[in-house]
């Protein structure tokens, strides 16, 4: 090859790269990390985060923030336990979400008897939580609840995006699906993880959403529900939709201020009741499409 030619192509990776994030490694350490959120979050003491044992994902945000995650397991189940994923942050201006999740991190840690192997990520869009004023989308301006590859989204999600929000800042949808490092990493955990149910927070609309197989829960804790209906590109349209994987949306009544601990206390048990009673163990996987090899393919 020549000299002219490898430096192209050096050129057009890095700017592959830079364009998609795919190989962005995350700059900040978990300490530099957990001091960020600390610094956004009162009820999220950095050293309580350090020491969570959350790992550093190997792909960063936009910006190079790492994505925090970390598993836990039950030491009751004996069939294998059925997964649940848990995401708050997906909005970076639901700073509520992310104090929810590292609310219900506590719980985990202290109650090893509860059967589910969690998978948790406490905020999705540490971007947009970090921003000077914290913000819906990530750095590049995408809404990563709109980004998800759903079967509509080629169609759907810049027309829906321009007439029915106005071409609203806060909900661009990306330039094309799962086009951000962030959603990338989110459908990769869905495709190894394997959840059967996911649960993803967010504020401030005070209500339970639900899509995909089972029966809703009508009400968790002082949550009732109310199915907002799905988008193009939104996780529960991803999800809940496409993969058939139920996944319950709690939206939170604020976007700043948490609920109280007993608030997200019952939340937290009603949770655990709706998932064992859906939930069984030794039931065969309730989702089909990740064991289709053609899945991620036929994905738009
Ligand atoms: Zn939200």
């Amino acid at each position: 090859m020549t000299a002219w030619l490898a430096r192209l192509r050096a050129g057009l990776f890095i700017f592959a790269a830079g364009t998609t994030g795919a190989t962005a490694a995350p700059l900040a350490s978990l300490e530099g990390a957990c001091n960020n959120l600390a610094g956004k979050i009162k009820s999220v003491p950095a050293g309580e985060c350090k020491s969570a044992g959350l790992n550093i994902a190997s792909v960063a945000s936009v910006q190079g923030q790492p994505i925090l995650w970390r598993d836990y397991r039950s030491v009751k189940s004996k069939t294998p336990a059925k997964r649940v994923l848990l995401v708050g942050g997906i909005h970076g201006d639901e700073l509520s979400s992310v104090a929810v999740t590292f609310e219900w991190m506590r719980r985990l840690a202290d109650q090893e008897q509860q059967p589910f192997y969690w998978r948790v990520v406490p905020c999705l869009n540490p971007d947009g939580v970090l921003a000077g004023i914290s913000r819906r989308v990530n750095a590049r301006g995408v809404d990563l609840n709109r980004n998800f590859p759903t079967p509509d989204w080629n169609a759907k999600a810049e027309r829906y995006w321009r007439e029915k929000t106005k071409s609203d800042v806060r909900r661009f949808p990306g330039p094309k699906a799962g086009s951000e490092p962030e959603t990338r990493w989110l459908m990769e955990q869905i495709k190894t993880f394997k959840p059967d149910a996911i649960v993803s927070i967010h504020a401030p609309y005070g209500v339970l959403d639900f899509d995909g197989p089972r029966t809703p829960p009508q009400r968790l804790g002082f949550l009732n529900l109310s199915e907002l209906g799905t988008y193009p590109g939104s996780l529960g349209n991803y999800a809940g939709e496409f993969l058939g994987i139920p996944i319950i949306t709690l939206e939170l009544p604020h976007s700043e201020a948490s609920p109280t601990v007993a608030q997200s206390g019952r939340i937290w048990t009603d949770l655990l009741k709706w998932l064992e009673r859906n939930l069984p163990q030794g039931a065969p996987p309730l989702f089909q499409r990740l064991s289709d090899p053609n899945w991620l393919r036929n994905a738009p």
